[in-house]
């Protein structure tokens, strides 16, 4: 391995927690490398309006407030790489970072790679993924235009993309497994005035069906056990997220969904390799607290490059 590809820091993923790390090491004058992933700025990439981030009173859009981030990172010296990682090796120091266009070394890595929506696994799901199916309102809303299109789940992602469809979509139904919704208050009362959003309660999705793109619905009342068929233009599915970790495996202790388990300083179980955000938070998980972890990864990673310096 060449000192040219060796850094200090390491920062995997491009959400609020990987730019907010980085921002923070910069400053610190770590010159921090961060490897973006797939999907650039992570979960604000596919948010329409991000409204309870502060610093934004009349709320802001989730792919620039991602551009916002990366502008803000390199100022201060970040080396920003889109490239993906493949596989991290942390059996040996310096640790290996493979990524599709080089492999690196790094003596401090930060993971903040955040998770991915999951699926339905009903029938119809993965022909059509793509071709109507869709868990991207803000990417795919204006093909919803003047359609009926359906979302699926109760929590906050359904409910405030299911309003954000209401710009395009002739109507919006959420289709939840129970009959309350999980989502903040001011996200329900918005969806309940909107004269768009109906709602199907108690029923989940038990197969979609279509030729070449998404056309009807097969329900099912958990209550009743009745099954019903409706017609949809479109399907959007928020039914919670996972953690993404198969790049580090089994390397890293987590908990039993697969979150990244970490102490006090957002160290992994592996010295010297931190995690901060989504990946890392069974709780929270909002752009603020992601934000809050990235930047208190990169404090620990600065005090223990400095012990290091010193010694
Ligand atoms: P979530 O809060 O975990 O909600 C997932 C929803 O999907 C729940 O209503 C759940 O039903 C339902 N569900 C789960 N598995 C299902 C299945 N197999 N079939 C049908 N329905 C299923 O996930 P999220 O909405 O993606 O939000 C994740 C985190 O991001 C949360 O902490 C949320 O607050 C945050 N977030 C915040 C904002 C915001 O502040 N504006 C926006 C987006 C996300 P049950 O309710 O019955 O469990």
């Amino acid at each position: 391995m060449t000192t040219e590809n060796h850094r200090q820091l390491i920062i995997v993923g491009s959400g609020p927690a990987g730019f907010a790390a980085a921002i923070y090491a910069a400053r610190a004058n770590l010159a921090p490398m961060l490897l973006s992933g797939l999907k650039l700025y992570g979960q604000p990439s596919k948010t329409a309006t991000i409204e309870n981030y502060p610093g934004f009173p009349t709320g802001v859009e989730g792919p620039e407030l991602g551009r916002l981030f990366e502008e803000q990172a390199r100022t201060f010296g970040t080396e920003v790489v889109y490239d993906a990682v493949q596989k991290i090796d942390l059996s040996q120091k310096p640790y290996q970072v493979h990524a599709y266009g080089a492999t690196y070394t790094a003596d401090v890595i930060i993971l903040a790679m955040g998770t991915e929506y999951n699926k339905l696994g009903v029938p119809g799901e993965k022909e059509l993924e793509g071709r109507g199916i869709s868990n991207c309102a803000t990417c795919d809303g204006y093909f919803t235009k003047g359609k009926n299109v359906h979302v699926v789940g109760g929590g906050d992602a359904a409910v405030e993309e299911a309003i954000f469809l209401t710009r395009f979509a002739e109507s919006v139904t959420i289709i939840h497994r129970r009959d309350a919704l999980r989502a903040s208050a001011i996200l329900e009362e918005r969806a309940r005035k909107n004269p768009k959003i109906k709602f199907i309660w108690n029923a989940v999705v038990e197969e979609v069906r279509g030729e070449n793109t998404v056309e009807s619905l097969v329900l099912k009342n958990v209550k009743t056990g009745d099954i019903s068929i409706v017609p949809s233009g479109g399907l959007f599915v928020y039914i919670g997220q996972k953690p993404i970790t198969e790049i580090v495996g089994e390397q890293v202790a987590t908990d039993a969904k697969g979150y990244i388990i970490i102490d006090e300083n957002m160290q992994t179980s592996v010295p010297q390799v931190y995690a901060a955000g989504d990946v890392a938070d069974p709780r929270y998980r909002q752009v603020v607290t992601a934000a809050g972890m990235g930047a208190a990864a990169a404090i620990s990673a600065t005090h223990y490059l400095e012990t290091l310096r010193a010694d």
